[in-house]
């Protein structure tokens, strides 16, 4: 019989564009109220949806928070200014990250990237 051991795979988040350790998410005030998140040095932002049932929300936050809710400039953005994202299953309390798998079907806790920018 083998021993058990634990595969301890590196899933410590991490920025989705440029590797970087997530910093543990913090309470954000915005305008709007708030929300759990933070920024990458490499400037994408992150907004954790603790529920799973909130990701449109999570999402207009981080674009909100990626845009500086300067709404009127996501409001003209142009094609070129596009931004990419990434949304990961995330558990709030080991800072761990992984692939969803079925995002309708798939009520975990998420993590979405937002980062401007096409580079
Ligand atoms: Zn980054």
């Amino acid at each position: 019989m083998k021993p058990r051991v634990r595969e301890d795979k590196d899933e410590t988040a991490r920025c989705p564009f440029c590797k970087l350790f997530l910093r543990s998410p913090e309470e954000i005030k915005t305008v709007s109220g708030g929300f759990i998140g933070g920024r990458c040095e490499c400037g994408a932002v992150y907004v954790c949806d603790p529920t799973g049932h909130n990701v449109g929300e999570a999402y207009v936050d981080a674009l909100a928070y990626a845009y500086g809710e300067d709404w009127a400039g996501f409001g003209s953005l142009k094609a070129d200014e596009g931004y990419r994202e990434a949304v990961f299953n995330y558990d709030l309390r080991t800072n761990r990250l992984w692939e969803v798998k079925d995002i309708r079907r798939d009520y975990s806790a998420k993590i979405i990237f937002v980062k401007v920018g096409s580079k």
